[in-house]
């Protein structure tokens, strides 16, 4: 996220393709990304449409219409692509400021449940800087939403760190916590293979009422009535759930159009509340302000982080990603 060391705006490489199926579907998504022009971010790009027409979908939250199984961007009449989450995660968690999202149906493919196709995708084609300065949104002062006994909580920090507790009436997960600087090394290592997971009377409910047609133990943690995991090779991580809510938490804010300079908290959050955290942050102009990053030394290790008269020093170590 932070990746201050990354002074400058990235794009791929070159296009790559990802095919798979959609989760609510279960038909066949050709997924292509694009490099993209420095400022442009995220945008998503919905073709095979009717007469051939494409429709344009900016990845930020204004475009939101739906957080209740997944996070949907688009319009309820002219279009819209579902399940972006794993995709931006991968996208912003991985450092990569300016794609175009050519998807050819209304979900993005789910491939495992997790970020680790995108992240393997981006990797086959690499990453290059732009020249314009990378842009981060800086949260100035606390901003905090509640749903029920949902929190969610963005503090001033310099850097980028998520800090997600869930707690479970459910012996298998229970209460777990995540918390640490995401940077693109962290995100791949310790996020982006955490696959989403779900109770079996869920699914079997979810299938009926014809969705998660697409749903199953190749893209799913699926926890049985007997609380037991249903998966024959268990779990990826021990603590893999809190692990994919930090993942889904990484992707839904990444829709604040810029990476965030942010102490991200959150306690049985999920899509919509971390919606409504954006909300929260941008609906009063002083809880945030844009800054721009701008190397001190060619190759440094130590990246300014300045706007107008304020300025954060940031220092990392070297990091591999
Ligand atoms: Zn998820």
């Amino acid at each position: 996220m932070a990746n201050l060391l990354n002074a400058k705006q990235t794009t791929l490489r070159e296009r790559v393709v990802v095919s798979g199926v959609g989760v609510h579907s279960g038909k066949p998504v050709e997924m292509i990304l694009h490099p993209a022009d420095a400022n442009t971010g995220i945008t998503f790009l919905r073709t095979n449409r009717e007469k051939g027409t494409e429709l344009e979908i900016k990845g930020t939250y204004q475009s939101v219409i739906d957080t209740r199984l997944c996070t949907i961007i688009g319009h309820p009449e002219k279009g819209m692509i579902a399940t972006i989450e794993h995709l931006m995660a991968a996208l912003v968690g991985y450092g990569v400021d300016n794609v175009l999202v050519e998807v050819d149906a209304d979900e993005v493919p789910v491939m495992d449940g997790s970020s680790r196709a995108y992240i393997d995708a981006i990797d086959q084609v690499g990453l290059k800087d732009l020249s314009a300065p990378r842009r981060y949104i800086r949260v100035l002062k606390p901003v905090r939403v509640q749903n029920g006994d949902s929190v969610g909580e963005l503090l001033p920090h310099d850097g980028t760190r998520f800090d997600v507790t869930i707690d479970f009436d459910c012996e298998t997960i229970g209460v777990q916590t995540f918390n640490e600087e995401m940077t693109p090394a962290v995100f791949k290592r310790d996020v982006s293979l955490a696959r989403t997971f779900g109770f079996m009377s869920d699914v079997e409910r979810l299938w009926a009422a014809g969705y998660a047609l697409g749903s199953s133990l190749e893209n799913s943690v699926v926890i049985g009535d007997d609380q037991k995991i249903v998966n024959p090779d268990g779990l990826r991580y021990e603590d893999e759930f809190v692990r994919h809510k930090t993942l889904d938490a990484v992707g839904d804010l990444a829709l604040a159009g810029a990476q965030l300079l942010a102490h991200f908290r959150s306690y049985k959050g999920g899509h919509k509340l971390n919606f409504n955290m954006l909300e929260a942050l941008f609906a009063d102009d002083s809880n945030w302000e844009w800054v721009e990053a701008s190397i001190t030394k060619r190759n440094a290790a130590r990246v300014d982080v300045s706007h107008a008269n304020s300025s954060i020093q940031a220092a990392m170590g070297p990091e591999t990603n």
